[in-house]
């Protein structure tokens, strides 16, 4: 069985083509920077073909029209026709209260992603619009929805809850809901598999630490924490996200500086965090190492700031577990940055205290066959672990159908 996993983002559509159940991959690729003069397209297959051009669609349905035509390709594609594909997963961001588990896409979810969009501006309406565009290449076929909310779906009242009226979550919805779902659940199962616990007896922090960071704590193959909340806005400061901050805040600039909700809401999601800080144009947090490296004061500020808040997580989730077995580092940072992982273990007197001790030479050479990273007397494991949505997607789909 053929299932296309796929993820369309604000600027981005990756997908994955697996032969489901023995998760072969047939062909993968991406288009990037949809809308830019720079934006690209990749594209590879199971036979070592890869396909690199510049990409010309404007929206996310020219972008996924455009994958589609190299998948049926006479050349390069690895299916003769769409109809080779069973099933289609996508990644959701935000299923609000409704939805917290895998579910069939009809019109009644479509309409579940569209309300949810005003908490998750940036990803649920391009979420849409890529189902949107799939089930007109594939119309006559399941398509499901994976959401990144679900796996805290069994978050304890004491995590869920804000310290504000009850009416407010009963009546209205709002809530901690928890996001990256997918990657902290894939890593914790990876985690545990590696470490040959059972998840059901082993304590984790699972650092996704991407252009958007979560930090989760699991308890027993469990979410029971999870730093981002009612959106995907709160927790540690992010690329172009403030993370957590003073809700007074809000009503100040709306008071006193006079500033619109549309206006606030596109500082804080997008112009705010590594970008707000380092001032240099840019939230990846490579440029902003760079500026730090080059004397840049203000990136220095940035990229402290960032690594502070992460230490402090994993505090506040080794007091939540009562102590961690391991901690886990994935996505775009926490895979590939071995300085942002030391700054978080080891600045200024470290976390020894916590019993989790780096071994720097270990964190420089982390690999998929050497994922630990601890020294050899940390209590608690470290260990570096690729995460794969696009995988986990396709098998919640093949499950469900
Ligand atoms: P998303 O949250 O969009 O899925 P990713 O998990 O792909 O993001 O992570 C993107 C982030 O990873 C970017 O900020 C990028 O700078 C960072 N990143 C990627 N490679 C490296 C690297 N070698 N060193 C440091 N950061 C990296």
């Amino acid at each position: 069985m053929i299932i296309l996993s796929i993820n369309s983002g604000s600027s981005s559509v990756k997908f994955t083509l697996y032969r489901m159940p023995d998760e072969i991959i047939l062909a993968f690729g991406a288009v990037e920077r949809i809308g830019l003069q720079s934006a690209g397209l990749e594209y590879r297959n199971n036979r070592g073909n890869i396909h690199r051009r510049p990409a010309h669609g404007e929206t996310v349905q020219e972008a996924v029209a455009e994958l589609i035509g190299l998948l049926v390709h006479d050349d390069v594609g690895v299916i003769k026709t769409n109809q080779e594909v069973s099933a289609v997963g996508h990644r959701v961001v935000h299923g609000g209260q409704t939805i917290s588990a895998p579910t069939i896409i009809d019109d009644a979810v479509k309409q579940i992603i569209a309300e949810n969009s005003q908490l998750a501006p940036l990803h649920n309406p391009p979420n849409l619009k890529g189902i949107q565009a799939c089930e007109s290449f594939f119309p006559n076929i399941p398509h499901v929805a994976v959401f990144d909310t679900a796996f805290h779906a069994t978050l304890p009242e004491h995590a869920y809850l804000y310290g504000i009226p009850y009416a407010l979550y009963k009546d209205n919805g709002i809530r901690r809901y928890g996001f990256h779902g997918t990657s902290h659940q894939f890593v914790a199962g990876e985690a545990a598999a590696h470490l040959n616990r059972p998840p059901a007896r082993l304590k984790l922090i699972t650092c996704h630490l991407g252009n958007g960071s979560s930090i989760t704590a699991v308890k027993n193959g469990q979410s029971i924490d999870t730093s981002m909340g009612f959106t995907p806005l709160e927790g540690t400061i992010m690329g172009t996200r403030c993370g957590s901050i003073d809700p007074a805040i809000v009503v100040y600039m709306m008071t006193h500086l006079n500033m619109k909700p549309d206006r606030i809401d596109h500082l804080l999601n997008r112009q705010s965090g590594l970008k707000g800080l380092a001032g240099i144009g840019s939230g990846d947090i490579r440029d902003v190492l760079s500026a730090m490296h080059a004397g840049n004061p203000r990136a220095a500020a940035a990229i402290r700031l960032y690594v502070y808040q992460i230490r402090k997580y994993l505090g506040a989730y080794t007091a939540a577990l009562n102590g961690a077995d391991a901690i886990v580092f994935t996505a775009g940072i926490g895979e590939n940055s071995p300085e942002i992982r030391e700054m978080v273990c080891s600045w200024g007197n470290g976390l020894d205290n916590l019993g989790i001790v780096l071994d720097t030479e270990k964190n420089r050479t982390a690999s998929l066959t050497a994922p630990e990273i601890q020294s050899e007397n940390s209590r608690v494991k470290i260990l570096v672990i690729p995460t794969d949505e696009s995988l986990d997607i396709a098998r919640q789909t093949h499950a469900l159908i």
